[in-house]
């Protein structure tokens, strides 16, 4: 008897001498989506507005952490603050579906027990990504969608609002501006296809033409592809990783259209032993490259770093396919990653000395 307290006490004396402390290593990233984002066409207002977006979200994220939150309550903080601003296509101020309704999709993933949760196509949750951890904490489910995903949102509390709320006028301008543009994209699309000329060129992802801005709608939309999906990755005091992404989609999507984001291991993806991984870009050709899932298994069956393996995913792979955008991505080290072969993508990172940085365009 005396032997066994002897041993579970060592044990339990063991556990805590070797649960490493992670406080140093601590880091969160975060996306404000990907495209045609250049200096050319951004107004130093729209470039403030997004900026003090972006350090909000990293701030709350951060907090969260410092006081010893895990990466997953990180995640959901820092995602709010960016679902609830205009500015960025998720939650407030998601773009429109053909129809003119907004239809957004999130979902988290927690690289410790690798569970994960999603929602997709729901039209009245406020903060879809918490719905999605209640996904991944309260249910027996991985993914929900539409009208059952609204209902067990209800039953669990989270706030539901009229599907007005995520009205902007920016968005709808965009919407209608897609579907004025669409016969001209069709036909440009025709010509390629009867000349037999491939989309890309010299290995770059073609972008729409860009213009300047005139108003205020402008502040968020331009012309040209941008997608502005949000995403956050982060590293907590335990060591554990999170990935989660959240959306409204991409403008003029059409028949219940599911993008990359609530897709596990296209849009999101989170495994202690590799990486979390948020990405934004056109969803077809990230779920076809199961993108997030591709750069952690690089990492583990080829031992490849977090950087070099997010580049061969993002600046190779995808490019050869045609697929435009960007990750963000952090290891259980807290080496960041960013890479994009878009024109711009909003992003960020803050460590645990609270040293931030902030990024929009390639350069
Ligand atoms: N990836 C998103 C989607 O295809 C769009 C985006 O990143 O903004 O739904």
């Amino acid at each position: 008897m005396k032997k066994l307290s002897f041993t579970l006490l060592m044990a339990l004396c063991g556990v805590s001498a070797f649960a490493q402390d992670f406080s140093d290593k601590i880091t969160l990233v975060i996306h404000g989506g990907a495209g045609t984002i250049t200096r050319a066409n951004m107004s130093p207002e729209r470039e403030k507005a997004y900026r003090e977006g972006l350090d909000l979200a990293l701030q709350k994220g951060y907090e969260v952490l410092k006081k010893g939150g895990t990466s997953v309550q990180a995640v959901e903080a820092a995602i709010h603050v960016m679902e609830d601003s205009p500015l960025f296509n998720a939650g407030k101020g998601a773009v429109f579906t053909n129809e003119g309704k907004n239809e957004l999709d999130a979902a988290i993933m927690e690289g410790k027990t690798l569970k994960a949760g999603a929602v997709a196509g729901v039209t009245t949750i406020k903060n879809p990504i918490s719905a999605a951890i209640a996904v991944m904490d309260q249910s027996v489910h991985v993914m929900m969608a539409g009208r059952g995903a609204e209902q067990f949102a209800k039953e669990k509390g989270l706030e539901i609002v009229d599907p007005s709320y995520f009205y902007t006028e920016a968005r709808y301008k965009a919407l209608e501006r897609a579907k004025a543009q669409e016969k001209t994209e069709l036909d440009h699309n025709a010509k390629e296809e009867n000349g037999g000329k491939e989309k890309r060129e010299e290995g770059k992802v073609k972008t729409a033409p860009k213009t300047g801005f005139k108003s205020v709608e402008d502040l968020i939309f331009t012309e040209g592809k941008k997608f502005g999906t949000v995403g956050c990755v982060a590293l907590d005091k335990y060591g554990n990783l999170a990935a989660g992404t959240s959306t409204g989609g991409m403008t003029n999507k059409r028949y219940g259209r599911i993008g990359d984001a609530p897709i596990i291991g296209a849009g999101t993806y989170a495994n202690n032993a590799t990486c979390a991984v948020s990405a934004t870009g056109h969803g077809e050709y990230f779920i076809r490259s199961v993108v997030a899932h591709d750069i952690s298994a690089l990492m583990e069956y080829k031992g490849m770093s977090l950087a070099d393996a997010a580049n061969e995913v993002v600046m190779k792979k995808l490019v050869e396919r045609g697929g435009e955008g960007g990750v963000i991505a952090v290891d259980r080290n807290g080496n960041v990653a960013m890479p994009f072969n878009s024109e711009g993508m909003y992003r960020g990172y803050i460590k645990s000395d609270g040293k931030r940085e902030i990024l929009i365009y390639k350069d």
